[in-house]
């Protein structure tokens, strides 16, 4: 018999007989040598007795280690990203680790720095980014959320510099012709939450309930901060209002960054933002004004749903995120209700969910997870938007109320602690049970634990309509089925059942529309007499706008899927959806959008008939008090009739674009369009990459950058792909230049010669932690014939990495669904 070799096996995944209590973290920042030093103490509890400590560790180096005063053997396991320590002795009980450590800055993770321009002078601050993985390159620590503790921050710094933390400021010291800043003692929480900013900072103030709200910015930006103040004010009462249970932290500060990895991070006591998605005042458009309405509720509901309570393991990010999606809108429609966010959701996060989830590649809402690239991969579209629409058709099916409640019964049972999703289910189970509702875990588990979704195919015969279901996939039905709550309307009114493989609707009427106020998560497929009766209600706005939204939105669904043909589409907005209204208006032009760049000569007509009528209908310039929904239509609408070649909005986008050039004030919610079209029909590259560099606001920043990749000609094209990545561009920022000419009709083809050309650049500086490179990636779903999948399988093969297999999955069935609509409609 062969003897099995021996080998030595270290985990990254921790030992969980050893937990972390509490953590006396000190660190030292050099700003020149952009390094650190650091030492902590972390008292620990060793359940099981042991002779050796795991902890996470990436990229630091360990200069000493000690347990009660006996030194312990330091080795370094590089690909686990752990460090194990060694005693002589075995340990058992509470002890204190010591650790003394090195480490140098991360490129927008871990402690990284951040430059920015104060009164035309070059300067830097340091910030930390933490989730998902990235503590271990701060210090050396129990890297997971179950391992809560504790921490005791202090950090030595120049006496001209600020700190700020998750807690509040405890005592400054002299030390050293220094300045020691002590913070108090934190909550226990995990340590992707921890955060430390040491800079210049700018701070307004104000406070809600009790709680002290601090918006900081670096210097010079705080004409910005008022707008995202109240915003915050009113998102930390809402949430104490929903869910009963007032914020944990005397204070809650929000940082906007110059350079951060994502949008937002929900730090506890100390969000982080990239200023972009967050500064704003009255002058800024209004979808930026939402979006950072938005992404702060979204930050704050964390505080509850995240920092107080923790999902046990990744496997489960979806309790966070989809909860925050969900919570968000409903914050921001109480917020501001002229905004409508309740059917902005619609467009936002239900058809996102639903565009994603369509794929065969998609994975369930709460997906297995090992690796930390595979962490990385899944703060995707399923866990936010697909389970934020998961959620709402729970709310749905239980009551507003009732779900509050179980949410508050979940939030209240395990604050401090971690949860999985059955805690929550339990939860629903208990509230629904003391108001005598129904309640099936098994239900709601399926719709979580299983990728994808349902399409209910409906058909009329004698006396009613029978329904039958499948999974929809963009590529073909798969045969299966779900238990779907469905609320419906025919002639005699509102009815519910749950379908479970097939069922039945009885009514005297021609007509029944599924999926009521769109509250569930799937599509549905009427016949094509059903479909024309409904076409009828909604032309005399007999159905209500979400509903209408609904049966397009799936028509639109059935024809890039090849159930409908193009021209069926076409003709049935012609006839039926001319009538503006929201968001239906708002999803024909995104569709439409879309198939200017897949079926131009098909749909040009359409496009500019739609465009026109639509604008025509709203004003072609704002009203005052107009309803704010007619802004966001208005620049979508121009943009697209720009797209077509249009003269009229052409010399527009001129005009404005000239006033924007003069400094002079235009209508705010047509800069993008302006900016946009302009360069379309006469950009000057030089003309435009100066308006960029010279920009001071951070909004209007974003818009020249983007608009580089809107030419209308390949060479200046090639121009703004080389010049996304010069150090004219904020790392942050390059895939921006990339993504609009991922979308630029004239431009999408150049995108994926020059990724494979500079491949081996873009990996090497996108690296695993930031989401950079799987963006690249799924910018190529935009191709669309099977040559280019041919292409993109075989170039893949040999260039995939861990943090990007997910996505080059996804991408590749994108362009052979692109590639398959273009086949089905004659297209080539
Ligand atoms: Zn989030």
């Amino acid at each position: 018999m062969k003897k099995k070799k021996r080998r030595f096996f270290v985990n990254e995944r921790l030992n969980p007989n050893t937990t972390p209590l509490n953590y006396d973290l000190f660190f030292e920042p050099d700003f020149k040598k952009l390094a650190f030093k650091g030492f902590e103490k972390i008292k620990i509890n060793i359940k099981k007795k042991t002779k050796k400590i795991t902890l996470h560790s990436k990229n630091l180096k360990i200069k000493k280690a000690s347990v009660e005063g006996l030194k312990l053997k330091i080795k370094n396991f590089k690909k686990q990203e752990v460090v194990v320590l060694y005693s002589n002795t075995f340990l058992t009980g509470v002890v204190e680790l010591e650790i003394s450590f090195e480490g140098k800055t991360g490129d927008l993770k871990g402690l990284y720095k951040s430059d920015y321009l104060n009164k035309g002078e070059k300067e830097q601050l340091l910030t930390t980014q933490f989730e998902a993985a990235d503590a271990r390159s701060a210090f050396p620590c129990f890297d997971e959320p179950a391992f809560k503790a504790t921490f005791n921050l202090s950090v030595l710094i120049s006496e001209n510099l600020e700190a700020i933390s998750n807690t509040e400021i405890k005592k400054t010291e002299l030390k050293k012709g220094k300045k020691l800043v002590i913070f108090n003692q934190t909550p226990v929480m995990p340590t992707y939450l921890l955060y430390l900013g040491v800079g210049k900072f700018e701070f307004i103030e104000s406070s809600v309930n009790g709680v002290k709200v601090r918006v900081y910015t670096t210097p010079g930006k705080l004409k910005l901060a008022k707008l995202p103040l109240e915003y915050a004010k009113k998102s930390l009462a809402f949430f104490e209002d929903y869910f009963k249970i007032k914020y944990q932290l005397p204070k809650l500060d929000l940082i906007a960054l110059p350079d951060f990895p994502a949008g937002a991070m929900e730090n506890w006591g100390a969000i982080t933002f990239r200023e972009a998605s967050f500064l704003c005042d009255e002058n800024t458009p209004l979808a930026n004004k939402q979006n950072s309405a938005m992404i702060i509720a979204h930050e704050i509901s964390h505080q509850w749903f995240g920092d107080l309570v923790t999902m046990k393991w990744w496997d489960d990010l979806w309790l966070n995120e989809s909860f925050a999606t969900f919570a968000s809108y409903k914050a921001v429609e109480k917020i501001k209700p002229e905004w409508k966010f309740n059917l902005h959701y619609l467009l936002d996060v239900v058809d996102q969910g639903l565009t994603a989830d369509a794929l065969i590649s998609t994975h369930p809402v709460s997906v297995k997870v090992k690796t930390v690239g595979e962490i990385e991969e899944i703060f995707d579209a399923i866990s936010y938007e697909k389970g934020s629409s998961v959620l709402r058709m729970f709310e749905d099916f239980m009551g507003e109320e009732a779900f509050r409640q179980s949410l508050h019964d979940y939030l209240k049972t395990h604050s401090y602690s971690n949860a999985t999703q059955k805690h929550l289910w339990l939860s629903m189970k208990k509230i629904a049970g003391e108001r005598g509702l129904q309640f099936n875990v098994k239900m709601i588990e399926e719709w979580v634990n299983k990728p994808g979704y349902p399409v209910v195919k409906v058909k009329k015969s004698e006396n009613g309509f029978t329904l039958t279901q499948n999974r929809f996939t963009l590529l073909q039905d798969k045969k299966d089925s779900w238990s779907i709550p469905i609320h419906y309307q025919t002639v005699e009114g509102e009815g519910f059942i749950t379908l479970e493989k097939n069922g039945f609707i009885q009514t005297t009427g021609s007509w029944v529309k599924l999926n009521l106020n769109q509250a569930g998560f799937y599509r549905v497929f009427y016949d094509s007499a059903s479909l024309e009766e409904l076409g009828v209600l909604i032309k005399k706005k007999f159905l209500k706008p979400v509903d209408a939204w609904g049966v397009e939105n799936d028509l639109f669904a059935s024809v890039r899927s090849g159930r409908v043909k193009l021209e069926n589409y076409l003709n049935f907005i012609e006839r039926f959806c001319d009538n503006v209204s929201y968001p239906l208006t708002d999803s024909i032009l995104s569709h439409l959008s879309w198939l200017l760049l897949m079926a131009r000569s098909k749909v040009e007509k359409t496009v500019t008939s739609f465009s026109l009528k639509t604008l025509d209908s709203i004003g072609w310039r704002a009203a005052p008090n107009e309803d704010s929904v007619n802004k966001l239509l208005r620049s979508k609408a121009l943009t697209l009739l720009g797209l077509t070649g249009n003269w009229r909005a052409a010399r527009l986008a001129e005009n404005l674009f000239m006033k924007l050039k003069q400094k002079k004030k235009i209508d705010s919610n047509l800069k993008n369009f302006a900016i946009y079209i302009k360069t379309w029909f006469k950009g000057d590259f030089s003309e435009l990459t100066l308006m960029y560099e010279n920009e001071l606001n951070p909004v209007d920043k974003i818009k020249f950058l983007t608009a580089l990749g809107m030419f209308n000609d390949r060479k200046k094209l090639l121009k703004a792909l080389a010049y996304s990545e010069s150090s004219k561009v904020k790392h942050q920022d390059s895939f921006r230049i990339p993504l609009t000419v991922s979308s630029n009709p004239t431009g999408r083809k150049l995108l994926w010669p020059w990724v494979r050309k500079n491949w081996a650049r873009l990996k090497k500086r996108n690296q695993p932690g930031t989401h950079f490179l799987g963006d690249y990636v799924a910018m190529l779903g935009t191709l669309d014939t099977y040559k280019e999948l041919k292409e993109l399988k075989k170039f893949f093969k040999n260039n995939d990495r861990d943090d990007i297999k997910r996505t080059i999955k996804e991408t590749l069935e994108r362009v052979e669904c692109n590639a398959k609509f273009k086949k089905l409609n004659s297209l080539n």
